[in-house]
């Protein structure tokens, strides 16, 4: 029998997507199926889900699901096994699923997402129409109360499991909020959902599932400290013993430069002429010289401070110095994208950027770029130097969490042993930000030493093979254990 597992989330590839996360909960159901382990996915009615599904089934009414009627609705989408929350009165809302059109949050995301929890706790409790799942999965705090749910209300509670993708978005609201999520009175407390003072959905989660784990083993530490634990380290320390940490991997079918709709060509290690072809549409995109000898860097960012996109600003003279030329993919703060529109207006011909969300541009880029920049502050496991190492772009990234898991650093020994797949930097500062960009351009002067480094890094195995084996494994020890 396989292993079944309820996965609860607020975003799912290629449905509905802010970021990572919706990747890897879009790819982890194929993945874990080589694994012997089905997957249902749990996730809100946002139109754009209702709209994708097929074959939807009402599988379960609730009379009233935090102000209004809702059902649950399984069906498929994209080969996906899915069960909607249809609740219009929390999700009918086109666009994205946390903001609303004045760009603030959504007045009511915390009974939003505690609707999800607590559809989730109903099918975990084999309450929801569909049979009981072995294991429960919870990602990020929009799914954090679904542990809490599960422990308050069950007797005969599924195993869980909480993902953190990123521990700076914690879910916390005012204690007033309890009494309208339907959990006892002693849930408030220190081993409950309590956070300092407030109601933590993403703390309720840490403390309350049988098992925590984040997007990579370097981030899995970092987290235990007090600068990347963002508050939580305390009780990330407490539960070490049930924190692991599993690297990403990327849907390979997706993002397959050999088999890509958005490229001008494909390419592969062996056919590199479309990766040519893909450097001179992007050159020409966003208006830079076409030259084909150009160290051409990339970048494919959400703008926050998160992703130190503030320390490339200041790097630009030291890049345009190096001889490089720029591309930038981004949104979000409006001083970074005001940022980026001054530097492409400032160096015409070297430096361009697209402010917005565009998935095409975003593996033209890919396909296109030398190297790709990302100079995160922190970065629980970053999927973009994935995609690059793919691709031929060779990441330069600062040496925090998956970034530093990922990437192998062409150093004097690594290029001796011919292993290195692209550059690592640290601290996260603009000084070492710069000795990255002067490093880049003298390795890329030497092109058999950067051709060897691209083959490496598109030899570098990014599927999903490994991550699903190690989920699949975690899975089968959390059931052993319970049954023992
Ligand atoms: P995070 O989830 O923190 O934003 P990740 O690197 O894990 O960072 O994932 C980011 C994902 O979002 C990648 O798939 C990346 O290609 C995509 N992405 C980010 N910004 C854009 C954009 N402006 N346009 C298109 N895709 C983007």
């Amino acid at each position: 029998m396989p292993i079944s597992v309820l996965s609860v989330a607020s975003e799912v590839f290629p449905l509905i997507k802010t970021g990572g996360l919706a990747d890897v909960v879009g790819a982890l159901p194929g993945a874990l199926a080589a694994e012997d382990v089905a997957v249902t996915t749990l996730v809100p009615g946002y139109p754009a889900v209702t709209e994708a599904l097929q074959d939807g089934q009402e599988v379960h009414a609730f009379a009233d699901l935090f102000g209004g009627p809702a059902r649950l609705v399984a069906g498929t989408a994209h080969g996906l096994d899915l069960i909607v929350v249809d609740a219009p009165h929390l999700y009918a809302r086109s666009g994205n699923p946390y903001i609303g059109p004045d760009g603030r949050d959504w007045q009511d995301n915390p009974l939003r997402f505690a609707a999800l929890s607590r559809a989730a706790a109903e099918i975990g409790l084999g309450r929801g129409g569909v049979p009981q799942p072995d294991i429960v999965h919870a990602h990020d705090w929009q799914a954090g109360l679904t542990p809490a749910y599960l422990v308050y209300d069950g007797w005969q509670r599924p195993a869980t499991v909480m993902t953190v993708h990123n521990l700076a978005f914690q879910g916390q609201f005012e204690a007033t909020l309890l009494p309208r999520l339907g959990l006892p009175a002693h849930a408030f407390n220190m081993e409950g959902v309590e956070y300092y003072g407030a109601v933590g959905y993403l703390k309720a989660g840490l403390q309350l599932a049988d098992r925590i784990t984040t997007v990579s083993p370097t981030y899995a530490q970092e987290i235990r400290g007090p600068d990347a634990g963002m508050g939580l380290d305390g009780l990330l320390r407490a539960r070490a013993g049930q924190l692991s940490g599993i690297i990403n991997g990327v849907d390979t079918a997706i993002w397959d430069p050999a088999a890509d709709p958005f490229l001008p060509a494909p390419f592969s290690p062996k056919q590199m002429k479309g990766r040519a072809a893909a450097k001179a549409a992007l050159q020409e995109r966003f208006g830079l010289a076409t030259n084909p000898n150009a160290l051409l860097f990339g970048v494919v960012s959400r703008l926050s401070w998160q992703k130190g996109l503030d320390l490339l600003l200041e790097a630009i003279p030291t890049l345009i110095a190096a001889g490089g030329q720029l591309v930038l993919l981004g949104a979000g703060e409006a001083a970074l994208e005001r940022g980026y529109r001054n530097a492409a207006a400032a160096h015409p011909g070297r430096i361009g950027c697209v402010i917005g969300y565009d998935e095409p541009l975003a593996h033209l880029i890919q396909a296109g770029a030398e190297a790709l920049i990302v100079p995160s502050r922190f970065e629980p496991c970053g999927l973009t130097q994935l995609y690059a190492l793919r691709y031929g772009a060779i990441p330069v990234v600062s040496s925090v969490g998956g970034l530093a898991d990922t990437i192998i650093d062409a150093n004097e020994m690594a290029l001796a042993s011919g292993v290195g797949t692209g550059l690592r930097f640290q601290p996260t500062t603009t000084l070492a930000l710069e000795g990255a960009i002067q490093r880049a351009a003298a390795l890329h002067a030497d092109q058999t030493v950067w051709k060897r480094l691209r083959r490496n890094a598109m030899a570098t195995d990014v599927s999903w093979t490994n991550p699903a084996r190690r989920y699949a494994a975690l899975y089968r020890d959390l059931l052993g254990n319970r049954a023992s």
